[in-house]
């Protein structure tokens, strides 16, 4: 037979865990009314990559294929190009005149995030990247290339410029 001692520490027990449900009760209700609205992310989701410009507007990235190299599901495809004195793209002595990331092996490990000497490659919040169609989900450098900050100032020349030139 229970004593006393067990009976107040069970009515305890009931009463702690009423309270946290009466405590839930008053808060105001969390509903996502996605796609209707976005959905509020945690600042450390992993989404689809963004490649990150610096403060004048240059591609962070130098095509140094460390990222490649860190992908464990080798999705990453970069071809490297040379910066001239007439066409400056990024920073460096290179930049990367094609990178592209196959999401359809991607694991959004963000292994190629933390590979980044230059946090050129980062993770953005964007998830709507399902398809029917895989040859969609091939990102290339242009999906994924982040605006020119505003307030950055010339030179910047972009590849745009670079493909006029041409
Ligand atoms: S998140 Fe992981 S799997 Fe995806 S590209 Fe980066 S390293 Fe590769
Ligand atoms: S994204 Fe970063 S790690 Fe990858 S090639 Fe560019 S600079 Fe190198």
């Amino acid at each position: 037979m229970a004593n006393i001692g067990e009976v107040f520490g069970a009515a305890s027990a009931v009463v702690k865990g009423m309270g946290i449900t009466f405590k839930e009760m008053m808060n105001p209700t969390v509903t996502e009314n996605y796609p209707d609205e976005p959905p509020k992310l945690q600042e450390r989701f992993r989404g689809v990559h963004e490649l990150q410009r610096d403060e004048n507007g240059l591609e962070k990235c130098v095509a140094c294929f460390l990222c490649a190299a860190a992908c464990p599901s080798m999705c990453i495809y970069i071809e490297a190009a040379e910066n001239t004195e007439k066409v400056r793209i990024s920073g460096g002595e290179r930049y990367a005149q094609v990178y592209n990331i196959d999401y359809n092996r991607c694991i959004f490990c963000g292994f190629c995030v933390e590979a980044c000497p230059t946090d050129a490659i980062t993770h953005g919040h964007g998830f709507e990247v399902a398809s029917y169609n895989t040859s969609t989900l091939i990102k290339r450098k242009e999906d994924m290339l982040v605006q020119i900050p505003v307030g950055a100032r010339p030179p910047v020349i972009t590849e745009s410029a670079e493909a006029g030139a041409h």
